[in-house]
């Protein structure tokens, strides 16, 4: 995935489907304001006028976090790479956590990720994803990429999904956004926190929990590579605590996965005020 060529041939074929389903949508939609032709005098409505998809021309970048493969001992060299990130010197990923009974933080991502893409195409956005594969025999990308990745693809802003591994005790999301770090992410911190705030609101009114253990939800940290190679506003989403019995049985769970990714959406749909 670190591959240039092979990160093209990743967004094209992102795109494609962007394309094919914006296709098939569009095909509901005329089936949809043909339907509601019949009642279209009532309340003023005038017939023939399709309904916008309400995200259409918002481009956003989701980083599901971490690789399956980073455990795996073939990429410990990969993974061993290091870079100075503004405050300071950070490898290039990790495992990620898991819950007690072993399922990895970087197959919940993608699931959530996945569920994510399609409800957020399905409502107009174009969505372009940091990685197209959860698998053993892949490793990365490191975070530094995922940070430039939102800048690089034209997105207006990135949401990295995550899970963290807390006391037990603990559960519930939150939210991080960069510190103003100079010459880094004083270009986005403003806006960040604007989105973190957003996301807070829109995930708890849509039902997710705020963390018990984290005050507010909300950590500003300056030592993330993913915020920090940011050019584009950028949030890391904790989505609850994998070491939680409660948690980790909704995360485990493919009705659990959709709630999670139902959240996400709302958080961004409140973002955006559409
Ligand atoms: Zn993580």
């Amino acid at each position: 995935m670190t591959n240039p060529a092979q990160r093209r041939l990743t967004m094209l074929v992102a795109g494609v489907c962007a394309l094919a389903s914006l296709a098939a949508g569009a095909m509901v939609a005329t089936s949809a304001s043909a339907d509601s032709g019949a009642g279209a005098g009532v309340g003023g409505v005038s017939v023939g006028v399709r309904p916008a998809k309400p995200l259409t021309g918002v481009v956003i970048a989701l980083d599901p976090g971490h690789q399956l493969g980073n455990s795996n001992p073939a990429f410990a060299t990969e993974l061993s790479q290091t870079r100075w990130n503004g405050t300071i010197v950070k490898g290039c990923n990790t495992t990620g956590t898991a819950t007690d009974g072993g399922y990895p933080e970087a197959t919940f991502n993608w699931h959530v990720a996945l569920k994510v893409r399609r409800t957020l195409t399905d409502l107009g956005a174009t969505v372009h994803m940091t990685r197209s594969v959860n698998s053993w025999n892949a490793w990365g990308p490191c975070t530094w990429d995922r940070g430039k990745f939102g800048a690089s693809v034209g997105a207006d802003f990135m949401v990295s999904l995550h899970a963290d591994g807390a006391i037990p005790s603990g559960h519930g999301f939150f939210i991080i956004a960069p510190a103003v770090t100079k010459g880094w992410t004083d270009d986005i911190a403003t806006e960040s926190r604007r989105l973190a705030r957003a996301m807070i609101a829109g995930m708890t009114k849509a039902g997710a929990t705020p963390s018990t253990y984290i005050s507010g939800a909300t950590l500003v940290w300056n030592d993330q590579n993913t915020l920090n190679f940011a050019d584009v506003p950028t949030v890391i989403v904790e989505q609850g605590n994998m070491r939680n019995a409660g948690d980790a049985a909704r995360m485990t769970s493919r009705a659990g996965r959709d709630e999670h990714a139902r959240w996400i959406v709302a958080g961004i749909r409140r973002y955006l005020h559409r």
